[in-house]
């Protein structure tokens, strides 16, 4: 396994993989890896010949307070686990390489980010936007693989991908969540015990979600507000949101009789945290690959399922 710091250097790297021909799978990440992005690498790993990873604490989508500086990095560990999991080329920037220039270009996008995380965090999206879409430029991978997890990043960098003509193929894999129902998170290293119980409140949240709609419940007030109750038993700092939206547009539903997403964030000790589930009217979970406009034409190999 290569591990790279500098751009010129992934340049060079792929040029053989490129010249081969082979299909090069790509893995955003900010390191402190867990078995959510090894899901995510895992399907980069069987289904393109080179595997490529990059670790890189983006300090564009943090705004001021924000958890930039205490971010757990682990680069030692995230290696290991790479070389463990087969991946070829691991690009692991210092923050110059990526933003030494003076930067007076971002990415932004006008509609998609008005809710959930985009409403709450000013600024983050164009942040994830431009690295993604410095990153692209850098690998030029074939597939991107992204976590569900992260349900409206997964949108905007689908969007972002077709508005701009990236040639670039974007698989979104399920969240991974501990046996207790916690999603992972890299942030959930900041939990104490106490704190790692209480935080399983978001997860119940959305089981809660579920069960009301899976019984006939329509109405999204009613189901946010039982939500808000069962998080509230979970003594959060802070809720920064509970909402359902439609997964394709990210706007509010009031009624739901349509797919839609149950996303959750709220504060538990340090750790900011989110959750999402896909639920369609006969309850059965739904991932979001399964609703993509652009994954539509592009064959269906069972990453929903396997990754
Ligand atoms: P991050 O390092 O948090 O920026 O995440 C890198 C990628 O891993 C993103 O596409 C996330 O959506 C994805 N990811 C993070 N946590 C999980 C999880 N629990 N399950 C699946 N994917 C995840």
């Amino acid at each position: 396994m290569l591990v790279v710091e500098q751009i010129g250097e992934v340049r060079e790297a792929l040029k053989a993989a490129r010249t081969k021909g082979e299909v090069i799978g790509f893995v955003p990440t900010m390191g402190a890896l867990h078995a959510g992005h090894l899901s995510l690498v895992r399907a980069a790993r069987e289904e393109c010949e080179c595997a490529v990873v990059s670790v890189f604490v983006n300090p564009i989508q943090f705004a001021p307070g924000e958890d930039c500086d205490q971010y757990p990095r682990s680069i030692t560990r995230d290696l290991d686990q790479c070389r463990s999991a087969g991946v070829d080329l691991v690009f692991n920037p210092p923050v110059d390489e990526m933003y030494g220039t003076q930067r007076v270009t971002a990415i932004g996008m006008s509609k998609l980010t008005d809710t959930l995380c985009g409403a709450h965090r000013p600024g983050h999206f164009e942040g994830v936007m431009t690295v993604v879409a410095k990153l692209f430029n850098i690998v030029q991978p074939d597939v991107a693989y992204f976590g569900q997890k992260d349900a409206q990043q997964a949108l905007v960098i689908r969007r972002m991908v077709t508005d701009l003509d990236f040639p670039i193929r974007v698989r979104v894999c399920p969240t991974v969540r501990d046996p207790d129902g916690l999603a992972l998170s890299s942030r959930n290293a900041y939990l104490s015990d106490d704190e790692r119980t209480r935080a399983l409140c978001l997860s119940k949240a959305l089981g809660e979600a579920r069960g009301l709609v899976r019984s006939g419940e329509k109405n999204a007030e009613t189901i946010t507000a039982r939500m808000r109750e069962v998080i509230e038993s979970g003594r959060p700092e802070h809720i920064d949101y509970v909402d359902i939206v439609d997964p394709l547009t990210m706007s509010r539903v009031t009624t739901v009789d349509r797919p839609v997403l149950v996303a959750v964030a709220a504060k538990i000790g340090a750790a900011r945290l989110i959750d999402n589930i896909l639920l369609d009217v006969n309850s059965s979970e739904i991932i979001i690959d399964d609703l993509s406009d652009t994954s539509a034409d592009a064959e269906k190999d069972g990453c929903s399922s396997d990754c």
